[in-house]
């Protein structure tokens, strides 16, 4: 059971019904989020009358939901949910494109993608300065002096950025160099205690969908940075592994109906890390704003021969331009725009 609290809900009201919870032997989670707050009933909800609930003061509503995941649910969020970066809706009409390289590797890699992101018509850029690597003797990142060359070659192009934190202990430096969405990678999908982390702050989460999750596992996930009261939660559709071997990862096309179907929070789609092979971005990036992604996240790269990281997948930023002049005719038959 969830107790859907008005906006402007003060300590009081939150502790009255906190109290009541707790008169009936009920725990309470409280996820206080920049719009609203909403508590969650832990134990037996049996004994909870919704009525007395729903009569104390500051309660808006009080809704039993039946999925195990919860303030994600669509079951009492009809409405999409429209996640504002920097003026950049996420989750609206609008399909926002988020380009950039696979990592940051120097300041002249990084300004003139950049460059190329912008005139493309990408409305944000990625880019990681910390890599999860699965080979030790790989590239692991600039670290934090890449958050800064990263910030240096976005802001003229007032461009927000997107970068991965792998490590709790350097999410002070991610606030500190204002980075606008933080991405959880495929490999820390179900790292709970990084997820409760960035549950802590209001900083926006693009949540990539483990290797081999199913939904209701990344909406768990998605649920646990909800519950500590971050709400700005954009999911992000990259593949998951199969017994293909004819490239990198199977797209899960279906996965976006679906999670519509089940949450009311963005979902986009990663097409490069799905194919592995620049030759198949385009098809997939099409197929995914075909089926109802908010957005999608692509690699590119100035000299895509030349990345330290990804290269095979990589977009020249002509390549990633030609795509998106291409995609807006497919978003504006389904009445969205890019
Ligand atoms: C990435 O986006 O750079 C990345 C490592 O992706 P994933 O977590 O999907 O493998
Ligand atoms: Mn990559």
């Amino acid at each position: 059971m969830i107790i859907i609290m008005h906006s402007h809900v003060t300590d009081e009201e939150i502790q009255g019904v906190v109290n009541q919870l707790k008169s009936l032997d009920l725990e309470a989670n409280i996820s206080r989020g920049i719009e609203r707050t909403i508590i969650g009933a832990i134990g037996d909800e049996r004994k909870v009358h919704k009525k007395s609930l729903q009569a104390l003061p500051g309660v808006d509503s009080v809704i039993r939901v039946v999925k195990p995941y919860k303030i994600v649910a669509r079951e009492w969020h009809e409405a999409d949910t429209v996640i504002d970066i920097k003026g950049i809706p996420i989750g609206g009409k609008t399909i926002q494109i988020i380009g950039g390289p696979c990592s940051v590797e120097t300041q002249s890699q990084m300004d003139l993608a950049a460059e190329g992101v912008a005139n493309a018509g990408c409305t944000l850029m990625r880019g990681g300065a910390f890599k999860p690597r699965t080979s030790p003797y790989s590239f692991q990142g600039k670290g934090v002096e890449g958050l800064k060359m990263f910030r240096q070659a976005a802001d003229p192009h007032n461009l927000p950025i997107v970068t991965e934190l792998m490590d709790v202990r350097f999410l002070d430096d991610f606030l500190k160099h204002g980075v606008e969405v933080i991405q959880i990678g495929t490999r820390n999908m179900q790292n709970f205690d990084l997820l409760k982390e960035v549950g802590k702050i209001h900083t926006p989460v693009v949540l990539k969908r483990g290797i081999c999750a199913t939904l209701s596992e990344w909406l768990m996930s998605a649920e646990y940075i909800a519950a500590g009261g971050n709400h700005n939660i954009i999911l992000c559709e990259r593949g998951v592994r199969s017994f293909e071997k004819a490239y990198r990862n199977m797209l899960d096309i279906t996965a976006i109906p679906v999670l519509k179907k089940e949450t009311h929070l963005p979902v986009i789609v990663d097409p490069s890390h799905a194919g592995g092979d620049a030759t198949l971005v385009p098809a997939l990036s099409k197929a995914a704003i075909a089926a109802g992604a908010d957005g999608l996240l692509i690699e590119m790269h100035p000299t895509p021969c030349d990345a330290w990281c990804d290269a095979d997948q990589a977009l020249t930023p002509d390549s990633l331009k030609g795509l998106i002049d291409e995609l807006r005719g497919i978003a504006q038959v389904i009445g969205r725009d890019i």
